[in-house]
């Protein structure tokens, strides 16, 4: 793995963009810093009656091409540079998919499982409480992440409410649909991946019945499982925090689908219809055609990028592979749908729920899909024609892309605003 901090890893990949353009090195100055990273410690009453705190931040990186948007993770490890690289990542991921917003991303460095449900609503609703100034519907939408949830967005959409005095359903995207919340939030993550791997079949020469491997079973994972099995393919291992299993002949996604909505392991099913333990560190090298990493970060690196069978990676999670892992796989032919247009869907059903919340008029899921189904084809065909064209990875192309936008954006507001606006 490197020893980069994860921004200088991420900022390889806005070098590597920068020298398919001929834009304004001041371009980059901008794009290189997170305009604004604010840290709190937000302390609540524990259901013992004691009181504990917990490091917070919200980072805004980018607003240029509209408010700052992007998830609040909860996870024991969460840091600032985690949470100032994943800010900078929204900020190209929207504009891959031409969103009018920018770029950020918020963490609490806590282990949400070991708190009660009373006190994890305590959490939530402080959070908002101490970053309510710089959130907004104008300014800056937070969503979930990992370990967040609709419940996690309901009770802060309602605390900003009791904060400004008014129902402000476009605060927050990923709410629950009783709150405002969109019909296809839940599974936007994986159906836009899903749609474009469909869209990009033909071009990648892949089959109609695709082995594929999953890491990380949360929401994106299970999706992107469900999604594969009902066109037809065979999702051969998955795995999650604890371990992983395996069946050549494919796995039974409805048992894992049951044992994690009963809060149990994929582990669980091991011995079921043919599912076999295999160790979790083990499945970024099975046998397979499709290799769809869905868990955290810098999990194909250099030393297990050379194992990856797989003919294609789609990267649900973000940044899940490593840029000395990216070059191993290019220079195996492996093609690697790049996060910032692979989960797009996401962010792009949340700004969908934010116009919706906006506009007080709601549209079907089929209206939904339609909309997610025709950016993500128009995006990832853009992007297929840019890796032609330069003859550059998806992944430099998706940053050229992404890039051009943002000059353009920034070239636009003129210079007087360039640091201050
Ligand atoms: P989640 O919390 O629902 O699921 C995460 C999963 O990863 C869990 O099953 C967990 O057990 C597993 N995991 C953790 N460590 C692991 C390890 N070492 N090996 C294998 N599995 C491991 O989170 P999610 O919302 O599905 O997000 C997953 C990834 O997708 C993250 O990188 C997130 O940033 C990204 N993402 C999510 C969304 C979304 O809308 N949910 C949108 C864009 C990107």
């Amino acid at each position: 793995m490197s020893e980069e901090s994860l921004l200088d890893n991420a900022l390889v990949r806005l070098d590597a963009a920068a020298a398919h353009l001929n834009i304004d090195p001041d371009v980059i100055e901008k794009l290189k810093f997170p305009r604004e990273t604010t840290k709190v410690r937000l302390m609540i009453r524990m259901d013992d009656g004691s009181r504990k705190s917990f490091l917070a931040w919200r980072c805004r990186y980018d607003d240029t091409r509209g408010p700052t948007k992007g998830g609040i993770r909860f996870h024991p490890e969460a840091d600032v540079d985690e949470v100032e690289t994943l800010a900078f990542w929204m900020t190209f991921k929207c504009a891959v998919m031409n969103l009018p917003y920018g770029g950020g991303k918020g963490a609490v460095q806590v282990d949400p499982r070991t708190l009660s449900k009373a006190e994890l609503e305590r959490l939530s609703r402080a959070y908002m409480q101490a970053f309510a100034r710089i959130i907004g519907p104008d300014r800056d939408i937070p969503a979930p992440d990992v370990y967040t949830n609709s419940m996690i967005m309901g009770w802060m959409a309602d605390e900003y409410a009791q904060i400004v005095g008014r129902a402000e359903p476009a605060v927050i995207t990923g709410k629950p649909i009783a709150l405002g919340g969109s019909l296809g939030r839940g599974d936007a993550t994986a159906r836009g991946g899903f749609y474009l791997v469909r869209h990009l079949a033909e071009d990648l020469g892949l089959s109609k019945s695709m082995r594929v491997a999953v890491q990380g079973f949360g929401n994106a994972g299970q999706h992107i499982a469900r999604l594969l099995v009902g066109d037809g393919h065979k999702v051969v291992a998955v795995s999650d925090s604890s371990g992983a299993v395996y069946s050549k002949e494919g796995l039974h996604v409805d048992v894992l689908l049951e044992a994690k909505a009963n809060g149990k392991p994929v582990s669980s099913t091991a011995g079921q219809g043919g599912h076999e333990l295999i160790d979790a560190k083990d499945l970024v090298g099975v046998d397979c055609d499709l290799l769809v990493p869905a868990a955290l970060e810098n999990m194909i690196h250099s030393k297990n990028a050379k194992t990856v069978k797989a003919k294609l990676v789609l990267e649900l999670a973000n940044g899940p592979v490593t840029p000395e892992a990216d070059a191993l796989l290019a220079e195996s032919g492996v093609v690697v749908l790049p996060d910032i247009l692979a989960n797009a869907g996401g962010v792009t059903v949340s700004y969908f729920e934010w116009v919706q919340n906006r506009q007080g008029y709601y549209w079907t899921e089929e209206e939904i899909h339609d909309r997610l189904r025709t950016i993500t084809e128009r995006e990832g065909r853009a992007i297929w024609n840019v890796s032609r064209e330069k003859d550059v990875t998806m992944r430099t192309a998706a940053y050229v892309h992404a890039l051009g936008r943002l000059a353009e954006a920034i070239e636009a507001h003129g210079t007087q605003s360039f640091f201050t606006s």
